[in-house]
């Protein structure tokens, strides 16, 4: 199956059979960092090289986790 390149829409080939959720690849064309967040259907996103903190500091409400 093709996806699309978040980065650059190149088209990478990518069989459900040979990755695992939360698999990271690389895209040929940009280089990207890609991680795999859904297999059926094939979904990727960027790895984002900063971290995920940087969403929680947007948050302004003083939510709790419990
Ligand atoms: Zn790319």
């Amino acid at each position: 199956m093709a996806v699309a390149c978040p980065e650059c829409d190149n088209p990478l080939t990518i069989d459900a059979d040979e990755v695992e959720e939360g698999e990271t690849m690389q895209c040929d064309e940009c280089g990207a960092d890609l991680e795999i967040v859904s297999i059926d259907p094939i979904e990727i996103a960027v790895v984002d090289e900063a971290g995920y903190d940087d969403e929680d500091a947007a948050h302004h409400d003083d939510e709790e986790d419990e």
